[in-house]
């Protein structure tokens, strides 16, 4: 599977080269790599009253920069500005089950965002579980009940924090067989 990871805006280049470098690792026969063009964040998709951007928005961008292309199987959208879904207060990201686009925000994966002080290994490390996730959502995985594994939902940072960036076994055979599937 290639994975292209698509920049809404400024997002910091070592957190994505972060999630490259993690993406390759974690799924199998998988390479991924940052596409140059950046897109800017649709302003569309921004809601005043809430002081927020519209995840769904930006996800439908993301698909349809996914489908003018044909070099990646999936892409995988990164923004840096506080996204939220229908019915949620927040959200760290979304992706079409199954589909070729997700969506991630760096927003609250930032140790400052908690108050704490910066740490770029923990940074680039939530990132990755949240890429991990959404890019399992694409090949049809579901959320898992084993809070360990990355497909495990996060209803805040400590689930995050909790899970790993790795697939549970059954996980991981879901995602393999789906992956062979992509080609
Ligand atoms: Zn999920
Ligand atoms: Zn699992």
């Amino acid at each position: 599977m290639k994975v292209g990871i698509l920049q809404f805006g400024r997002v910091a280049p070592e957190v994505l080269a972060g999630i490259a470098k993690g993406l390759a690792k974690t799924f199998p026969d998988t390479s991924a790599s940052i596409i140059t063009e950046v897109l800017p964040v649709p302003q569309a998709a921004f809601d005043k009253k809430r002081n927020q951007y519209s995840s769904s928005m930006i996800l439908g961008e993301v698909r349809a920069y996914a489908g003018m292309q044909n070099e990646f199987q999936r892409v995988l959208g990164v923004v840096d500005v506080d996204i939220y879904a229908a019915g949620l207060n927040y959200v760290f990201g979304e992706a079409y089950t199954p589909g070729n686009a997700a969506l991630i925000s760096l927003w609250r994966l930032k140790p400052e965002f908690y108050g704490d002080r910066a740490d770029l290994a923990v940074y680039v490390l939530r990132a990755l579980k949240e890429a991990v996730h959404e890019l399992g959502h694409t090949l049809g995985l579901q959320h898992c009940t084993r809070s360990s594994c990355v497909m495990h939902f996060s209803n805040s940072i400590f689930d995050t924090d909790k899970k790993q960036s790795l697939f549970c076994d059954q996980c991981y055979l879901q995602a393999t067989i789906a992956i062979g599937n992509v080609g």
